[in-house]
């Protein structure tokens, strides 16, 4: 997700806010401040109430971040990877780099941060009595209750809660077929998002803020369980295949003093790609496209030469030929492109693959499953 700020680095993972993240904070202060904690402690002055309920709101998050830390933890006791772990709006997420090898990974992954959440909760409610209903006991006894709604809302059986997870390793270990199991997870977490929905829409009448926040979380859920569900689709189709085994290696290059008019007659006419590699002698300088030849006005074609259009090679997104082709579609999704110029081990041009390529290969694979 765009728009988050970088906070440091816990156990060797980096934490993230996005900026949503404030907005959620100030909901929960707010919210707390100004009706929880005047009706559950009364006596207390309306500073003391926003005080307990901004402490509140960041150790809410901190209880959030130790879910987080409890699923990336596990997963790294398995080899996965954890990019980073994340507070938005609706909680937090750890951005786990790998999909899990086996159903038991999975399993273990998905159930571990529930587990923390309820874990804390019981902590928290042991605690509690000692300190009284002061205003400590009362944030305590709060967090214990709220530590207990992150494990129990996130057990909701449907993808990409951690229930869905948990959920998709059963079927998975049943069926030994993930694409199918995940299909089954992502569709129950759109009954499970649609749910919300509706629920949201009854309460809306009554209460304005919780209605709306029950349809927006029903919301974020029927994206995730599609969004979820395509990129485990996409990892399967492509990810066990190299880019060196689908690139294509016999390129077309362009000399980088051709003139952008002569590029237009002998290159982009006769060969209808779209770009090509710019090679000085063998080495990459650039790649130029048709994007950029056409941006030359017709009557300058014949003094501006492919070096001052192209792009050059220090700003151009590779891959390496044995990358896999699932990092080469996230590479070009990322930036927003259609191709990528493939080097090998020397740094040197071994090929192009491009976006056509890598539709080629899912519609293969599919058409060879069916
Ligand atoms: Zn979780």
């Amino acid at each position: 997700m765009r728009g988050a700020l970088r906070l440091g680095t816990l156990l060797g993972i980096p934490v993230t806010i996005n900026y949503t993240w404030f907005i959620a904070v100030w909901l929960v202060a707010w919210s707390l401040a100004g009706s929880y904690y005047p009706q559950q402690s009364p006596g207390f002055d309306a500073n003391t109430y926003w005080a307990m309920g901004i402490v509140s709101a960041v150790l809410l998050f901190a209880s959030v971040l130790a879910h987080e830390f409890g699923h990336a933890l596990t997963a790294r006791r398995f080899g996965m990877r954890t990019h980073a772990i994340m507070l938005f709006l609706f909680g937090g997420v750890a951005q786990v780099a790998e999909e899990p090898p086996s159903p038991r990974a999975e399993f273990l992954v998905a159930i571990a941060g529930p587990l923390t959440s309820l874990a804390l909760a019981a902590a928290l409610y042991a605690v509690s009595p000692v300190l009284g209903d002061r205003a400590l006991g009362t944030i305590i006894r709060y967090l214990a209750v709220v530590n207990l709604m992150l494990g129990v809302f996130n057990m909701i059986p449907g993808f990409p809660l951690d229930g869905g997870r948990v959920l998709r390793a059963l079927l998975w270990h049943r069926s030994n077929n993930l694409p199918r199991a995940t299909r089954i997870a992502a569709r129950t977490g759109q009954v499970v998002a649609v749910l919300f929905i509706g629920a949201g829409l009854v309460v809306l009448s009554r209460s304005l803020i919780t209605g709306l926040w029950l349809v927006l979380i029903g919301w974020f859920l029927d994206a995730g369980a599609q969004s979820s569900y395509q990129q485990v689709v996409l990892r399967q189709g492509l990810g066990g295949v190299l880019v060196g085994a689908i690139m294509t290696r016999d390129l077309h290059t362009i000399e980088p003093s051709l003139t952008v008019e002569r590029a237009i007659a002998d290159h982009f006419l006769p060969h209808k790609h779209g770009g090509f590699p710019v090679v000085y002698g063998d080495h990459l300088v650039g790649i130029v496209t048709l994007q950029d030849v056409a941006a030359v006005p017709s009557d300058r074609r014949a003094e501006v030469v492919v070096r001052e259009v192209m792009t050059p090679r220090e700003r151009l997104k590779t891959v390496l030929v044995d990358d896999s082709a699932y990092d080469a579609l996230a590479r070009m999704m990322q930036a927003g492109i259609g191709r990528l110029l493939v080097l090998d081990g020397r740094g040197e041009l071994a090929g192009i693959v491009t976006r056509s390529d890598l539709l080629h290969v899912l519609r293969l694979r599919g058409g060879l499953e069916n």
